[in-house]
């Protein structure tokens, strides 16, 4: 950690503090996420964490924020990354009243979905889109934090309660055992009516009024729009509020008809009625951008790691090179 010097505190999660740092030999800036709540007693613990996984294989992708290097010392775990200069969540309140031009957020969002198509063809999804965890330079937008991520076929049953409420999809509150990446999209079709409005879609207290606020703008689902959800529902004792919902051109009035019938699709209670990433970027919404050919997920950066013999200090360094795996 010596080759950094540290500047200031810029963001703080539920599992990691984030400050600005300068390299000393090279000068640039960086962003370096200390790891909380957490000893890592060996190097393969930390290199093995999926986080760590995912970055390495994804980071190639302009959407992606790109990790530089991973240390370990003094059994602490610091994630450093290419340094972004604020969160769309900060964005968002800097805003106050002067919503986005649909161009604004058409540019934001197909990034967005972009790198969303490219994770998910790469085999991961995120679990935890927010506003917080999407990060913005120059008019460049990277998904960022994947703390929350997963494998699509890990085989393993899903934890619950992974994302914060107000992006939740209603198959996780629901404790669907077998969630997928469906839940980023839900997760995005409320991101991008926030966009337009500067205020979140489905902004819960807890649990219940979670999912009353979003029987609210959708409508209660029934057993012909979401039948599996009915049945989960009726397995915990659940009984949704009934509510007719609203038209999507109500909540965003003065939003053109295809990016509120976008978002109506992105917010469907059926999973398997939202479209997946790539088909949104193939959506008459965002027909007027261009589509950047993404780094093919086959040829992913190779890993090299460097254990540091002086044991006082317990450094280990794994660096990102261009490499096929
Ligand atoms: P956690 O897993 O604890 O939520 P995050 O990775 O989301 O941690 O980081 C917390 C906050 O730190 C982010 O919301 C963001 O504001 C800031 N941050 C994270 N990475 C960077 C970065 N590369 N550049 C600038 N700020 C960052
Ligand atoms: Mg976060």
């Amino acid at each position: 950690m010596e080759k950094y010097m540290l500047i200031k505190k810029v963001g703080e999660g539920t599992f990691g503090s984030v400050c600005s740092a300068i390299n000393k030999q090279t000068g640039e800036v960086v962003a370096i996420k200390q790891m909380k709540n957490k000893r890592y007693h060996s190097w393969e613990e930390c290199i093995n964490l999926t986080e760590v996984q995912s970055l390495i294989k994804m980071s190639k992708h302009p959407n992606i924020v790109k990790l530089r290097e991973v240390i370990r010392e003094h059994d602490i775990l610091y994630l450093v990354f290419e340094y972004m200069e604020c969160n769309l969540y900060e964005l968002i309140r800097k805003r106050g009243r002067r919503v986005f031009s649909e161009d604004e957020v058409r540019n934001w969002c197909f990034q967005v979905f972009q790198a969303l198509a490219y994770m998910h063809q790469c085999g991961y999804f995120h679990r935890d889109l927010k506003p917080a965890n999407l990060l913005v330079s120059n008019n460049v937008i990277k998904l960022a934090d994947f703390g929350s991520a997963r494998k699509i076929n890990s085989g393993q049953p899903f934890t619950q309660n992974i994302t914060t409420p107000w992006y939740r999809a209603p198959e996780v509150m629901l404790k669907s055992p077998t969630y997928t990446s469906a839940i980023d999209m839900w997760a995005m079709g409320a991101i991008m009516a926030e966009l337009f409005t500067l205020r979140p879609l489905f902004p819960g207290l807890n649990g219940a009024d979670q999912m009353y606020k979003i029987c609210s703008v959708i409508g209660t689902p029934t057993d012909n729009s979401w039948p599996h959800g009915i049945r989960l529902a009726r397995g915990m004792n659940y009984q949704f509020p009934y509510l007719p919902g609203v038209h999507m051109s109500i909540v965003m009035p003065s939003v053109s008809d295809d990016a509120t019938s976008l978002i109506r699709s992105l917010c469907s209670w059926d999973p398997f009625k939202r479209p997946t990433a790539a088909q949104v970027l193939q959506h008459p919404f965002f027909h007027k951008c261009y589509y950047v050919i993404p780094p093919s997920p086959r040829t992913t950066p190779a890993a090299y790691c460097q254990q540091n013999t002086n044991t006082n200090k317990n450094t280990a360094v794994i660096g990102i090179q261009a490499g096929i795996c």
